[in-house]
């Protein structure tokens, strides 16, 4: 039933916390769900009422802080309060029905969290966006998405006018902003002067909640559908078993309101656990600022992606004197073992990887408790059997690459999304596209879930991510995962970052190129001699025949807005395509 649904994953205050064997502990049912579920009543509320009955810890809901030292703390019934307040101005002002979209572009702004909160109590469906999207992006997700509903700031708003005239189905806009400003309702003062009496929306576990775009790292990103049950009850798992939280903890995710990532870590998990959010509000990454605010406030639990790992283990060790750090976390692209053992050397303590995708929820980590092997994401996560499969579908033997994939047949997991959402135009050709594929595909792999990623799982169970599918470089009949490459590359203290993709060559067809950033003491070097040091290096730390027969110095690396290398940039350049 719901209800042991619910006691069974949700509500623990306690946590596994330094469990030791992990597959007895995590008991998850990847079906069925239960028919009714909503967030924001199954579990904010929930916590509320707990913390009003004084079961809690005296952590906060909402912990934010910006660069001007300005903070906010909201206890889970604040929190209650103020998007109460919120899901009555979606209705009565801006006539939002169930179902309704509602495009939210802000940066880490209490208000972000308020519209999360709304949208779920009213059965609207919440599309995140970024501040870093150009006019032509708003424009694109407004159409594709018909959205109703806007809510921005004053930074976004010119930009959006600029292509409103375009959108007919968009009838309100809300601005955050203490200033008016013609045709915009001002998000602020709509709040204050709203009801807080208002009864949640007794949503459908299989209806849509959500619609993220995915990062855009090998092309145009895709929207992707989630139900109130997929991210609602399935990042449990990874508030529960992967961040390992209970509600005594204080949770600090760095990653951008725009991405999935953000509902994972900063909405759904921690909350699943009761625990506090904690946000500072910066305008940009910034080493400094993050180690400074890892001292200054009790955060127990930190997680961020590989790429700012890479750049925190090159600041000075002095600033590393964290006032609760206990538990580190990261995800969104594969992090080099180089920088997990730099980062214990000045910490102590372990970084955990988490693999996953927009599309899922945890699908395998490091949790704690387990033996951390460098290079491998973890296992399995208990949301989904995970498997290794060929291209005919048929799962390969320990040790074999192969592509990383999710078992859906007899039963498709709750945690998966629902479907992608696409521009009316491009239905026609995916329609044909699928026409054409869907016997072959079907019959071939009809059990499992692609995720466009390669890997190899050991005898024990751990995945070792060799690429993404796109990526695997094919030179002289040998397959080259570029991870693999770059780790061995990142060994090297004249590596800062790198990105391996192919390059044409006439003979082997394609070769290892490699990108790389180099760090300060090394700019000035000689190249050609820096670029022999580094083939050595490779061919001696990895096997001879992946080392980069090309090697180009760059300044930085394309990069999404989450901050992912776009090697699929490098490689057309490569390649000589657009
Ligand atoms: P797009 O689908 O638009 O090209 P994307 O795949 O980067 O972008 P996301 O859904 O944000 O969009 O990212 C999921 C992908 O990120 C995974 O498929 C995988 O390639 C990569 N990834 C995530 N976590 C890890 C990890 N721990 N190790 C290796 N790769 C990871
Ligand atoms: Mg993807």
């Amino acid at each position: 039933s719901r209800t042991q649904w619910l006691q069974s994953h949700r509500f623990k205050t306690t946590s596994p916390k330094n469990f030791t064997d992990y597959h007895s502990l995590m008991h998850f049912p990847k079906t069925p769900v239960p028919p009714l579920f909503n967030f924001a009543k199954d579990v904010l509320d929930h916590w509320e009422s707990v913390e009003k009955a004084g079961g809690k810890s005296s952590q906060p809901a909402l912990w934010w802080v910006n660069d001007r030292n300005e903070e906010i703390r909201w206890s889970f019934e604040e929190l209650g309060f103020y998007s109460k307040q919120l899901a009555n101005v979606l209705t009565d002002k801006c006539n939002l029905k169930r179902g309704d979209r509602v495009l939210l572009v802000l940066p880490r702004v209490p208000e972000w969290w308020l519209v999360n909160i709304a949208c779920l109590r009213t059965g609207t469906v919440l599309i995140p966006g970024t501040s870093q999207h150009t006019a032509r992006d708003i424009l694109h997700r407004l159409q594709v998405s018909q959205a109703k509903c806007l809510i921005t700031d004053q930074s976004m708003a010119p930009l959006i006018e600029a292509v409103t005239p375009q959108c007919p189905t968009l009838t309100s806009k809300l601005l955050l902003s203490n200033k008016e400003r013609p045709g915009w309702g001002n998000l602020a003062a709509l709040i204050k002067s709203a009801s807080a009496e208002h009864v949640c929306v007794n949503t459908r576990s299989d209806e849509p909640m959500t619609i993220f775009f995915t990062s855009g790292t090998t092309g145009s990103p895709k929207m992707t559908v989630h139900s109130h049950c997929s991210y609602g009850l399935g990042l449990t798992i990874n508030g529960r078993y992967w961040l390992d939280l209970t509600d005594g903890d204080v949770f600090w995710n760095t990653s951008d309101t725009g991405w999935a990532k953000s509902a994972w870590s900063s909405v759904f998990a921690p909350w699943t656990q009761g625990a506090c959010v904690f946000a500072h509000h910066m305008p940009r990454f910034d080493s400094k600022t993050v180690l400074k605010t890892l001292c200054r406030y009790p955060i127990s639990t930190f997680c961020t992606a590989p790429t700012a790992y890479r750049m925190l283990v090159h600041e000075d060790p002095s600033r590393f004197q964290f006032q609760a750090l206990e538990h580190c976390l990261c995800a969104g692209e594969p992090i080099n073992p180089e920088v997990i053992s730099k980062w214990r050397e000045i910490t102590g303590l372990d970084i955990y990887e988490g693999y996953g995708q927009t599309e899922t929820v945890l699908i395998a980590g490091t949790f704690k408790g387990m033996e951390i092997r460098p290079g491998s994401f973890g296992k399995a996560s208990p949301a989904y059997d995970v498997q290794v499969v060929n291209e005919e579908g048929t799962i390969v033997a320990p040790g074999t690459e192969g592509n990383l994939a999710i078992r859906v047949k007899p039963e498709r997991p709750f945690s998966l999304f629902t479907e992608y959402l696409f521009a009316f135009h491009t239905y026609f050709f995916i329609f044909i596209f699928y026409c054409a594929c869907f016997c072959m595909i079907y019959s071939l792999i009809p059990c499992f879930y692609l995720t466009g990623d390669r890997g190899v799982m050991d005898q024990d169970g751990y995945l070792w991510f060799v690429g993404r599918a796109d990526d695997v470089i094919l030179s002289a009949g040998y397959r080259i995962g570029p991870f693999e490459v770059e780790n061995a590359l990142i060994e090297h203290e004249a590596v800062a970052e790198s990105a391996v993709v192919s390059s044409p060559d006439p003979v082997r067809g394609e070769v290892v190129k490699a990108f790389v950033v180099l760090t300060s003491e090394y700019k000035n070097r000689d190249q050609n001699e820096l670029i022999r040091q580094l083939q050595a290096h490779v061919k001696k730390v990895t096997a001879p025949y992946k080392y980069p027969r090309k090697i180009e110095f760059v300044d930085q690396l394309p990069k999404t807005v989450s901050g992912k290398i776009r090697r699929v940039e490098l490689r057309k350049k490569e390649w000589g395509l657009s």
